[in-house]
């Protein structure tokens, strides 16, 4: 904002604005007096004088000298108060941090008595110096080019330059912004200027906040490299091509389905580990679609009371997320034949019921898909048509199928060249080893493996180096362990697949 001149506007002003001559009978005022005080300081030692005395000299400095002094030496980042005292100085800048956008590195503070207002000057990323009013009322600038002048408002900032004039509320004492001092004041900075350095704060700050996104970066990498996809499921190609047809492509391509009757219902049932969750949740990443995975025992102890409207909070936010997939594993657990006494359960089976019903009649872009190791338990309701009435079987794998997934997961394993791989699928196939049992028999090798090298127990001394990992291989006897391990613990869990959920 730029307005006329002031023409007597301050009392005390308009004589330096509006005369050239004036202004210099005060500047050669300030150099005499500058120049007295230039003697002085030569014939004085100051680490012999007590710093209240050493204020007392240098507060004889004016102000303009000893802030030019300081334009001298700051930098990008820096802040200059000036004030009577630092305290107030301080609560001031507070009030008027909002006009500052950038981190301040170091603070000076210029004491000055004469003056009633405070002030303070920034420099920011550009060098340019931006002066603050910390008053409540307002400050008059003057351009020295133009000698125009602006209002400062309080809490504001403004540019200023070399010789632009400013009057400070209280006496409308004025102050002139000048680059140089009169006389080299460097030596004496230190006696009237207090100095606080922030700078190392804010590099450790900024080192923490540049580390945290760098980590951020690697964890969102990892994510995106964790997400499962259709090529990490081995053994179930009929499966996906039916999961593809039915599900990813009506979600990828619905303007090519907008004559078809799009089934929204499946049930995938076979022996547990067979990979029904990894393969929903390999289809809803290969549909970029939202996932929701959910379990029919946990809900059944869960939401007992409040089941239906947390049924109908599903759906609806399945319905705001589309294209959704909602999984819903050992879904016997609330989808079992009614009838009996769990009236619960029937409550549960009806809402449930009832949604799906809805679902299928609208053009909604949401998929549920429940899985059931027994799937003879569920209610004939649930699976008849119109509700989740596709029903895809995921079977053990067969001796091809044992053989991708025993590639999908020692993928990434230290294996040594020695083992017989062959073999070794031959005796998981034998096994009727489900993906998940193949997976779990990887890993337990990989451990006893650490056991064997003695890398457990370097880990436990903390001798353990880079090289120690670069050179462990998982052996042949490893992997036999692990399958005699893995043979023991199904015997004593029933013959049951003992493998682990992902
Ligand atoms: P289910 O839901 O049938 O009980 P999961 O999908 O929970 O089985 O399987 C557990 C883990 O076993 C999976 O996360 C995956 O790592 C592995 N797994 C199971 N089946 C397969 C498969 N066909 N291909 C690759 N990995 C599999």
């Amino acid at each position: 904002m730029r307005i006329n001149p002031i023409n007597g506007i301050m009392p005390g002003c308009q004589a330096i604005i509006n005369h050239k001559a004036d202004r210099q009978i005060q500047t050669s005022n300030r150099i005499t007096d500058l120049n007295a005080l230039n003697k002085n300081y030569n014939q004085l030692n100051f680490r012999g004088v007590s710093s209240k005395e050493s204020l007392d000299y240098v507060l004889k400095i004016p102000l303009e000298d000893r802030l030019a002094s300081m334009f001298e030496k700051v930098e990008k980042g820096d802040l200059i108060l000036v004030g009577e005292k630092l305290s107030n100085a301080k609560t001031k800048m507070l009030e008027s941090i909002s006009s500052i956008d950038e981190t301040i590195k170091r603070v000076f503070f210029l004491p000055e008595k004469k003056y009633k207002g405070y002030v303070g000057f920034f420099i920011n990323k550009d060098w340019d110096k931006e002066v603050i009013n910390l008053n409540n009322s307002e400050i008059k600038l003057i351009d020295a080019e133009t000698l125009k002048s602006d209002i400062l408002t309080p809490h504001d900032s403004y540019y200023v330059y070399e010789n632009d004039l400013m009057l400070i509320p209280g006496n409308y004492d004025t102050l002139q912004i000048k680059e140089k001092p009169k006389v080299d004041l460097s030596g004496f900075r230190k006696n009237f200027c207090k100095a606080v350095d922030f700078s190392s704060l804010e590099k450790a700050e900024v080192e923490k906040f540049n580390r945290k996104i760098v980590s951020q970066l690697s964890r969102e990498a990892k994510e995106v490299s964790n997400k499962v996809t259709f090529k990490d499921v081995g053994g179930q190609d009929a499966l996906i091509t039916e999961l593809k047809r039915s599900i990813l492509y009506p979600i990828k391509y619905p303007e090519m389905y907008d004559t078809f009757d799009v089934n929204k219902g499946f049930i995938l049932y076979g022996p547990a580990g067979t990979g029904k969750t990894h393969i929903a949740r390999a289809l809803a990443n290969e549909a970029d679609a939202n996932f929701i995975s959910l379990n029919g025992l946990e809900m059944e102890s869960k939401w007992v009371g409040e089941s239906e409207e947390n049924w109908r909070n599903l759906f609806d936010e399945a319905r705001q997320k589309q294209p959704s997939i909602m999984f819903i594993d050992e879904i016997d657990a609330i989808g079992k034949s009614r009838g009996g006494s769990d009236t619960y359960g029937d409550k549960v089976l009806n809402q449930m019921l009832t949604l799906i019903s809805d679902l299928d009649s609208s053009r909604d872009n949401i998929f549920i898909i429940g899985a059931t190791n027994n799937f003879k338990a569920l209610d004939k309701a649930l699976i008849r048509s119109g509700r989740l009435s596709k029903h895809l079987e995921v079977k053990l794998p067969d001796r091809d199928g044992v053989k991708q997934i025993f590639e999908i997961h020692s993928g990434k394993k230290p294996l040594d060249k020695k083992i017989d791989k062959e073999a070794l699928i031959d005796r998981l196939y034998d096994l009727k080893a489900s993906g998940a049992d193949i997976r779990y028999v990887i890993n337990e090798a990989h451990v006893m493996g650490y056991d064997r090298a003695g890398i457990h127990e370097k880990m436990e001394n903390g001798t353990i180096t880079a090289r120690d990992k670069h050179n462990f291989r998982i052996t042949q006897e490893d992997f036999d362990k692990a399958i005699d391990k893995f043979v023991e613990t199904r015997n004593g869990t029933d013959r049951k697949p003992i493998g682990f959920k992902g």
